[in-house]
């Protein structure tokens, strides 16, 4: 079982490309406070369970468009200090968890 107190990130950015990112209004417009308009970074997944339907775009490549990822292959967060709820609380969304890792395309 993971610690959220123990835990360290090894910036591998597999759930920045494998997590469906659920957006509230507030993630919405913390984001667009740094300058994005929401043409950028939102889309419409009408498929999700419960009222949210938006959620972070994704690159052809299922990466997040916030992600980027340095010549050693260490991920980073273009809009980190102001990233979504569900990305501060990752992996933690649920208790008991075992890994970070995600399952394919989940959310
Ligand atoms: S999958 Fe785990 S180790 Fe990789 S970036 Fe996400 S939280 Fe960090
Ligand atoms: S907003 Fe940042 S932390 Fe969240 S999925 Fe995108 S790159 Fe990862």
């Amino acid at each position: 079982m993971l610690d959220p107190k123990t835990f360290i990130c090894s910036r591998c950015g597999e759930c920045c490309i494998k997590y469906i990112v659920k957006l509230s209004k507030a993630d919405i417009e913390k984001i667009k406070k740094k300058g994005y308009s929401e043409e950028d970074f939102v889309d419409i997944d009408k498929n999700l369970p419960g009222p949210t339907k938006f959620v972070l775009r994704k690159r052809d490549d299922y990466s997040c468009v916030f992600l980027v990822k340095n010549k050693e292959g260490i991920s980073s967060c273009k809009i980190y200090g102001s990233r979504p709820s569900v990305c501060i609380q990752y992996p933690f969304l649920k208790k008991n968890v075992e890994t970070c890792k995600p399952v394919a395309f989940s959310n």
